[in-house]
């Protein structure tokens, strides 16, 4: 099925041309130093790669949700999840929600930076008390009489180390429930932000994931996005899409993973032939691209539904669960079918396992997508 019109396609052959001039040749680079050089975001801004979803006022392409799925299954076929999707929260994600939520005077400000690639932005929801529930967070802003006042800390921050400025949902009201959060455009040059640490972590390898501390940080009144106490609206908004976003993003990579894997198994001889002549292999790949079609086609419906502006928590709960679980499984047996050589880093298969892993945790773990997604069921029976 032909998801993508012509001038979508376009997009996605310059999406590919730029990979193989400016990335694939350094990603493993980037990989084996646990990071990726700030400069690729303004090379991919001077392409216009970073203003998909932000207005041409703001020096973006103006396009929808469809143009960045185009992106992000093209985007996502690089092997290194941590460094398209630390690309794909800046562009798809941050500044999208500031061209939502903010004020002229913000927009100017950090849109057309961004969109450029000067400037680098994070979100941070997540605390070391607090993921899967975010009513828990404990990072306060008070009011002051010339602005905001900001302490706490957040962790599992992607681009947290080398964000110029950082979303960050806090507390505004002890006593509100879900009105009792804000969310704030926080500058990193100012005083009382810093980095506590870097994380290692499993894959991810070139991306930063970093713990990060406001301490009696003072904002100035416009660091406000939006209206006070709509913090965790703007942030439950924010993550339909990125659900989806993820999504894509493993669907692209299980299907390069299998692509790869299939011409590994059309060369490798044992017992006289191929191993993609055995039943065996055949059925494992086939089951894996049957599976990746389906994947593909969740990602597909969750989209248009969102598209379509229909509240569609249920199917995106369900589209993400299901395709970030599959892609693992298919990633872990296509490494099954390289053999000693899958437990390499010689062969893709090794990377993209490691990689994919995060996103059943990252943007909502698979049992809080279940857990939504059952609501989702037992109110409809
Ligand atoms: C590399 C990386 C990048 C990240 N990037 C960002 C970022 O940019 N910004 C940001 O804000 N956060 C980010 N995160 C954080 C991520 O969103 C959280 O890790 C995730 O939401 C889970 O929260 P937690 O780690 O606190 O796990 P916990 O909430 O402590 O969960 C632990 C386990 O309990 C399970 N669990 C929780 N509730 C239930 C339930 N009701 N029923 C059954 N099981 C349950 C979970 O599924 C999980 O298996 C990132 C994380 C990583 C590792």
């Amino acid at each position: 099925m032909a998801y993508y019109n012509e001038e979508e396609k376009i997009f996605q052959r310059s999406i590919s041309k730029f990979l193989e001039q400016q990335v694939l040749e350094n990603i493993d680079e980037w990989e084996d130093n646990h990071h990726f050089p700030d400069e690729i975001f303004s090379k991919l801004g001077a392409q216009g790669f970073l203003g998909v979803l932000i207005g041409e006022e703001y020096g973006g392409a103006g396009g929808n949700l469809r143009l960045a799925s185009a992106w992000c299954e093209e985007f996502g076929k690089t092997p290194s999840i941590g460094f398209t999707t630390a690309v794909n929260m800046h562009s798809l994600v941050i500044l999208p929600a500031i061209q939502r939520y903010g004020s002229k005077e913000q927009k100017s400000r950090w849109l057309p930076a961004g969109v450029e690639g000067n400037i680098i932005g994070a979100y941070a929801f997540t605390e070391p008390d607090a993921g899967s529930d975010l009513t828990r967070i404990r990072t306060k802003a008070e009011k002051t009489t010339d602005g905001w006042k900001l302490n706490g800390s957040k962790i599992f921050i992607t681009n947290g180390a080398r964000a110029d400025f950082v979303i960050v949902l806090a507390k505004t009201d002890p006593d509100a429930e879900y009105d009792g959060y804000s969310s704030f455009i926080v500058d990193t040059s100012l005083p009382g932000f810093s980095v506590s640490r870097k994380l290692d972590k499993m894959g991810w390898h070139s991306s930063d994931t970093a713990e990060l501390s406001f301490s009696e940080m003072h904002l100035p009144d416009d660091a406000l996005l939006g209206q006070v106490g709509q913090g965790w609206y703007q942030s439950m908004s924010s993550l339909e899409w990125e659900r989806i976003m993820l999504s894509l993003n493993s669907l692209a990579g299980a299907r390069q993973c299998l692509k790869e894997t299939v011409a590994y198994v059309n060369e490798r001889s044992m017992f006289g032939q191929t191993l993609s002549s055995f039943d065996l292999t055949r059925e494992y790949l086939t089951e894996a691209w049957t599976d990746l079609n389906l994947c593909e086609a969740s990602c597909h419906r969750s989209l248009n539904l969102l598209l379509e502006g229909k509240d569609c928590r249920t199917e995106t709960s369900l589209t993400k669960l299901y395709v970030c679980e599959r892609a693992i499984e298919i990633s872990d047996r296509c490494l099954q079918l390289h053999g000693g050589y899958g437990y390499t880093t010689e062969f893709s298969p090794e990377r993209w396992l490691r990689d994919l892993r995060l996103n059943t945790i990252g943007g909502g773990t698979s049992e809080i997508m279940a857990r939504i997604a059952s609501k989702g069921l037992f109110k409809k029976s």
